[in-house]
């Protein structure tokens, strides 16, 4: 098992926001998790990736059986874990390729293995910019610094690309990406996934899981989740809404 989440309880500024959620995934998954706005998606993430400002009020998180909940965000991160933002940061001053670098070569290390100099990373790069038809332009520049909302989201799966989590979430990794975006940063995702690794895509839309097809479907509702099915269930929800499914028909 990858991640077990078992009724996972979380705060912020002392408000309650996620309600005792639990949820498996298995090597090999895809998951969706769906739900309106303020529903608790992104709660969700940044809790999983330890984001200081939530609170962790009760429950357990498990990643291949040790709880996380504990550990420092980068702790997660070099364990596997990944979180793409729906909201990326801009990092003024820190140019993109040195610290996608930085970013593998500590993983390296904490795996035992040999780090790569600057040359033999940039080769790495090239293959994996390729991969997402990105304009190598953006590895010169400080991160996400005035890209617009979908470079943003091409450069946090391009971060995916190089790290090669064994478990990433991705939150709304469609807003802000035309149609045309949205196949190649999706097609990126799809290579990236295999038998050995997990996906929990959150999204607000029906249209990204045509693109990545989910083994498992969840819906969000004020901080649980209310139902869980296969893909047919992203398909329900698109074409009767929310309500009806939150009314439990
Ligand atoms: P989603 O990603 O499903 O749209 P979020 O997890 O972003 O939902 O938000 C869930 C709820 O948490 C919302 O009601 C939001 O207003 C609330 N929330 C988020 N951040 C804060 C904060 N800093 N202080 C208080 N409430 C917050
Ligand atoms: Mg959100």
């Amino acid at each position: 098992m990858l991640l077990q989440i078992k009724n996972l309880q979380a705060a912020i500024d002392g408000q309650t926001i996620l309600n005792g959620i639990n949820l498996e995934i298995k090597a090999g998954e895809i998951h969706a998790i769906m739900g309106r706005n303020g529903s608790g998606k992104s709660t969700l993430s940044k809790v999983l990736a330890g984001h200081p400002d939530y609170e962790v009020l009760g429950g357990e998180v498990l990643f291949e059986g040790e709880n996380i909940l504990e550990l420092d965000p980068d702790e997660r991160a070099k364990k596997g874990l990944f979180l793409g933002f729906q909201y990326p940061v801009e990092v003024p001053g820190v140019n993109n390729a040195d610290f996608l670098r930085l970013a593998y070569n500590s993983k390296q290390i904490y795996e035992n293995h040999e780090e790569l100099d600057p040359l033999d990373f940039d080769e790495l790069l090239q293959n994996k910019i390729k991969l997402l038809e990105m304009n190598e332009i953006f590895l010169e520049r400080s991160i996400n610094e005035g890209f617009s909302g979908g470079e943003k989201k091409r450069n946090e799966i391009l971060q995916m690309a190089v790290l090669e989590p064994k478990l990433a979430i991705l939150d709304e990794i469609d807003s802000g990406l035309d149609i045309d975006a949205l196949r190649i940063v999706a097609s990126g995702v799809n290579r990236l996934m295999n038998a050995n690794k997990g996906l929990l895509l959150i999204t607000h839309y029906q249209r990204l899981l045509d693109y990545i097809v989910p083994t498992n479907v969840h819906v969000m509702v004020e901080g649980r989740i209310q139902r869980s099915g296969g893909k047919e269930l992203a398909l329900e929800l698109e074409k009767h809404g929310y309500e009806v499914l939150e009314a439990g028909v």
